[in-house]
């Protein structure tokens, strides 16, 4: 609770104070330290100030100071409950000192830095947690917390965005700015490239001035050391008035060391930390100390307790909008406005550059000269190796080709090194499905069990090897980096749909799955692009859609699998570039925004971030598979199940004994061919077994529910149990594979391929002919590659967008492109086979 929030007599521990440095550092030394006592005298009349009894002393404060400082109440325990005898009270007294330390003990960090300078990898690395981690800009787009003990402290960490600045004009950068001034994290830890300090270190620079504690990971230290620079660190920390540790995340080296400065600081006995006033040159600082006078007055204290006066002088003087927003709150915030206007035009006169021009130049020359005085860089280009390799992938011609045989590579790998362990799985599949008709008597729970669920989940698991090796490919591309140079290459194609490089990685992350990569669109800074690039998404073939192009490449194609699947992919590419140069001359208006292709250097990603990286997606994979893919199959399942009319079932049983009586007439009569007669009884009951389940589905729940889609997927090829697997597969497309699994199985002696080029119509027109013919196979995975985006990926778009509209605009666009082209691919099909 607030130290504001404690009555008049109560007595309360000190847990933390919150607020920048200097308020920190005020309060601090008038005695309100962490586990102290404090006891409330009196409130003013107003209730402001408050008088409060500390260490002997007596202090008042602010109401605005008092809501700034946490304590836990005491009083409770003090006066004890007259039912309640000593040894209880004891016990209480135990506990809340126990909660005190607990409270006391407990460091809010908040990881900030660069895009892509290692800061997942540090927070899994402490938190024992499995987030992703990717060789580019904008992987982490939400804040990650997690929890761990350590040296008798709890740390709780967010992971927070990564930014270049602290300037408000992504939305990333408002979100950390904001969470560091008003979440108050008690330590941040400042994530740096070590093999790009220059431009990592310009954050820094604005947490120097935001006057909070920092402490420097000194990240990537390993590529330091290889490129033979040489970095006194201890003095550059000195420097810069915060501690600096370096740590090589991917190997955890250096991170004990890190949390025990952490701890050091939390406990203000750091003794490298001190606040830095950064030199903006005489006409800026002129104007800061002028606009400070008029910010720092006791009615602003509310605010200025929260943000530091020199910071808001600074965000103004930079003309940074959010800086206006909040000053406007203030209580003479239109005349500190007026000021820094005026300021803000006299000095752009003087010196004929702008304010803000100015500010970042001297916050680079503050870093120039710290690293001059520390940094010795080795003769050797460090980027040498980066420059050559480049060279090569991002050259015009070569760097498609060979961005297209990576590609080859990938989806060719994906099938056939895929087909091995999915024989192996199918194998399990089976053998478990035969274990458990053992053991279970024939009826409705062996049905269940063996057909829907085994049969169901089973169809899916199978494909579990086909995709951790596309995960595979895609982890590597970006954790080494080459992601980023596949975006420099299309960055001119992209732009003549319309859409730059920037999105082409969000693009590329859909071929894993279209969530992720429809959040890691924030990257992008202009709106427009954004939502069409969140819109063209679902195009892209996500990986639960492989498992049904590979069943039915298998089942069809098994020879052109590979070549198969790269055409359907880019089919889908296709189809999304078309819908971009669509959208964008008809939805948005045209608006450029220029920004800086980043390549990053390239890096050996290490076994340990890649095998994580692979069981991460694995683990989802099976989670996905216990969850929502068992569920739709007991449902399905359920769904072909019933009703069960009972003259069906009395007419079998009519018939069956019927026939066995006919038979034990025949073997009687003439007991020398029994054996043959034997045969044919079993062979004629299967049959009549196969025709009662074939009537039962025939009537199913389900199957009226295909039929009154049918009409629509009729002209597709579409037999009612495709359709049904169609609808079933919007809440994930692994389920078009499990409901089909349900649905098609009906031999179970066969695979399901074997039962899918079986499959015939049962009824209508069609009767007797084969329902899967090549030219249908082609129409379905077409259908499959372009309809609905699945319930997840819907949401993310509204979540993302900021409203349903456009999930519902995705929705009926791909149904629409999807029929379409289903129904064109049909027909062409037809021509030629
Ligand atoms: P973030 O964008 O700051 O969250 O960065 P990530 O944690 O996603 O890491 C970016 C890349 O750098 C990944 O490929 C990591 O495997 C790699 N990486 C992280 N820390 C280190 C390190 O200390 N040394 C090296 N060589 N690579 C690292
Ligand atoms: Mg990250």
């Amino acid at each position: 609770m607030k130290l504001s929030e404690l009555k008049e007599g109560e007595v309360g521990i000190i847990i933390k104070v919150k607020g920048h440095g200097n308020f920190r550092k005020r309060i601090i030394e008038m005695g309100f330290v962490r586990g102290k006592e404090i006891k409330v005298i009196r409130y003013a009349p107003l209730k402001d100030p408050i008088e409060y009894q500390i260490m002997g002393y007596e202090v008042s404060l602010r109401k605005s100071e008092a809501d700034l400082i946490e304590v836990e109440r005491k009083n409770g325990y003090i006066k004890p409950d007259p039912d309640q005898n000593e040894v209880s009270l004891l016990d209480s007294q135990e506990g809340f000192r126990e909660r005190i330390k607990e409270k006391t003990h407990t460091i809010n960090v908040a990881l900030v830095g660069n895009p892509n300078c290692g800061k997942t990898t540090l927070f899994n690395i402490i938190t024992g947690s499995a987030e992703h981690v990717g060789n580019y800009g904008g992987v982490t787009v939400d804040a990650k917390k997690g929890k761990t003990k350590r040296f008798g402290y709890t740390f709780e960490i967010t992971d927070l965005p990564g930014t270049y600045s602290l300037t408000t004009y992504s939305p990333e950068e408002v979100y950390v700015r904001h969470y560091l001034l008003y979440e108050f994290p008690d330590v941040i830890i400042n994530v740096v490239d070590a093999s790009n300090l220059e431009r990592n270190l310009y954050l820094t620079t604005q947490l120097i001035d935001m006057n909070i504690p920092v402490v420097i990971a000194l990240n990537m230290y390993d590529e330091l050391q290889r490129s033979g620079d040489k970095l006194d660190y201890e003095a550059l920390g000195e420097l810069m008035g915060c501690p600096i540790v370096p740590t090589i995340a991917a190997t955890n080296f250096g991170i004990d060391k890190l949390l025990k400065t952490v701890i050091e600081v939390y406990e203000n006995i750091n003794s490298v930390i001190r606040p830095v006033k950064i030199n903006y040159g005489a006409e800026i600082e002129d104007a800061i100390e002028e606009l400070i006078k008029i910010i720092d007055i006791s009615e602003n204290k509310q605010f200025t307790n929260i943000i530091s006066p020199r910071f808001i002088a600074v965000k103004l003087l930079e003309k940074d909008r959010d800086m206006y927003d909040s000053v406007k709150m203030f209580s003479n915030g239109g005349e500190i406005i007026q000021l820094a206007n005026k300021l803000i035009s006299k000095i752009e006169k003087e010196t004929h550059e702008d304010t803000d021009i100015l500010i970042a130049d001297a916050r680079y020359g503050f870093i120039s000269g710290a690293l001059a005085e520390t940094y010795q860089q080795s003769n050797v280009d460090k980027y040498q190796t980066t420059k050559f390799i480049d060279s090569i992938v991002t050259n015009k011609y070569l760097g498609f080709l060979i961005f297209f045989v990576f590609l080859w590579l990938m989806f060719e790998s994906t099938f056939k090194l895929g087909q091995y362990p999915v024989e192996w799985l199918d194998a399990l599949v089976t053998w478990t499905g035969d274990i458990v008709s053992k053991l279970i008597p024939p009826g409705m729970l062996q049905d269940l069990l063996v057909n829907g669920i085994i049969g169901g989940v089973g169809s899916v698991l199978v494909f579990l090897p086909n995709i951790l090796i596309l995960f595979f490919f895609i982890a590597i591309m970006e954790d080494t980096g080459y992601m980023a140079r596949v975006a420099f290459i299309m960055d001119k194609l992209m732009h003549k749909i319309g859409l730059h490089g920037k999105s082409f990685i969000p693009l590329l992350m859909g071929f894993g799955c279209n969530v992720p990569a429809i959040m890691a669109t924030r990257t992008i800074e202009n709106r427009t692009d954004r939502l069409l690039t969140m819109l063209i998404n679902p195009f892209m073939s996500c990986s639960a859609r492989l498992t049904v192009y590979i069943l039915i490449l298998g089942t069809f194609f098994p020879n052109y699998a590979g070549i198969a699947l790269l055409g359907i992919y880019s089919l889908g590419i296709l189809v999304a570039i078309i819908s971009a140069i669509l959208f964008k001359k008809t939805l948005f208006k045209k608006h450029e925004s220029p920004f800086v292709m980043e390549l990053p250097p390239y890096r050996l990603p290490t076994l340990r971030v890649l095998g994580k990286d692979i069981w991460n997606q694995a683990k989802q994979y099976l989670q996905k598979m216990g969850g929502v893919i068992l569920i739709a199959t007991i449902l399905i399942w359920a769904l072909e199940n019933f009703p069960r009319p009972k003259e069906f079932e009395v007419a079998y049983q009519e018939q069956k004994q019927q026939i066995e009586l006919r038979y034990d007439s025949l073997m009687k009569a003439q007991p020398g061919r029994s054996v043959v007669f034997q045969q044919e009884r079993d062979s004629i009951l299967d049959m009549l077994k196969f025709r009662y389940a074939e009537k039962l589905q025939e009537q199913s729940y389900i199957a009226r529910l295909g039929r009154f889609f049918e009409p629509v997927m009729k002209p597709l090829g579409f037999d009612w149990k495709m359709t049904v697997a169609a609808i079933a597969g919007i809440s994930a497309k692994e389920i078009v594979v499990s409901t089909m699994g349900v649905l098609f199985n009906t031999d179970k002696d066969k695979s399901l391929s074997e039962n899918l080029r079986e499959a015939k119509y049962t009824q209508g027109k069609r009767k007797g002919q084969l329902i899967f013919t090549v030219p249908v196979a082609i129409a379905f995975i077409v259908f499959i590659l372009l309809y609905s985006p699945c319930v997840a990926t819907m949401a993310a778009i509204a979540g993302e967008s900021g409203s349903w509209k456009w999930s519902i605009f995705q929705l009926v666009y791909s149904l629409i492109i999807a029929w379409l082209l289903s129904f064109l691919a049909l027909r062409i099909a037809q021509l030629f086979i």
